[in-house]
């Protein structure tokens, strides 16, 4: 988008209007804000929102200069895709914190910089941070339900030993076993599929 200098309407403007006059304010509002300084965007509140919209917006333009391959390769194995997407996030963390840690005091303020979080490092910090936290939880539930999974195939296993024995006891022979078995699987299924209409 290219800002024509001749036309007033491109070039931010506060959208404060003034008391006396009535008239829309001509001062430029702050970077990032709607209001110039002498409208409120002197605020502490104001500044802050500002300045969070500037981190997104570069965000935003660093995601958006990307160059997205359609060729790249599927993830075809989600736990060990999210286990390295976990590992780089972590390690990601461990180095922006690092650097807020190591951080000169800031000039204005005389704080260290690791307790500025506001900065550029302090929102990429926190944000991936978050990321890192939601993915940890859903590893977890998969890992849940990969276990009521595995329960599940036990559950299984145990059956087919406990008939076993019961054929065992009744001394029947490789037919009859057969049939057993055959039956079991029916009826077995056929509680499965009662169970989900049940449930649904
Ligand atoms: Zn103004």
């Amino acid at each position: 988008m290219s800002i024509d200098p001749t036309d007033a309407s491109s070039t931010p403007r506060c959208t404060a209007t003034a008391k006396g006059t009535g008239q829309r304010c001509k001062r430029r509002p702050i970077p990032g804000g709607t209001v110039c300084v002498k409208h409120g965007g002197g605020a502490p509140a104001v500044r802050a929102a500002a300045e969070r919209r500037q981190l997104e917006a570069a965000a935003g333009a660093v995601l958006a200069g990307m160059v997205w391959n359609p060729a790249a390769a599927p993830v075809t194995d989600n736990v060990l895709e999210m286990q390295r997407l976990a590992g780089s996030m972590r390690q990601a963390v461990d180095v922006l914190g690092g650097r807020l840690e190591d951080g000169d005091p800031c000039e204005e303020c005389g704080r260290g910089a690791g307790a500025d979080l506001d900065s550029v490092t302090g929102t990429a910090w926190l944000r991936v941070l978050r990321e890192l936290r939601q993915l940890l939880a859903d590893m977890q539930r998969l890992g849940i339900a990969e276990r009521a999974v595995e329960l599940e195939a036990d559950r299984v296993r145990l059956i087919a030993v406990a008939l076993g024995r019961v054929f065992d006891v009744l001394g029947l022979d490789v037919e009859q076993r057969g049939v057993g078995t055959r039956v079991l699987l029916e009826e077995l299924r056929a509680a499965a599929v009662a169970g989900e209409v049940a449930e649904s």
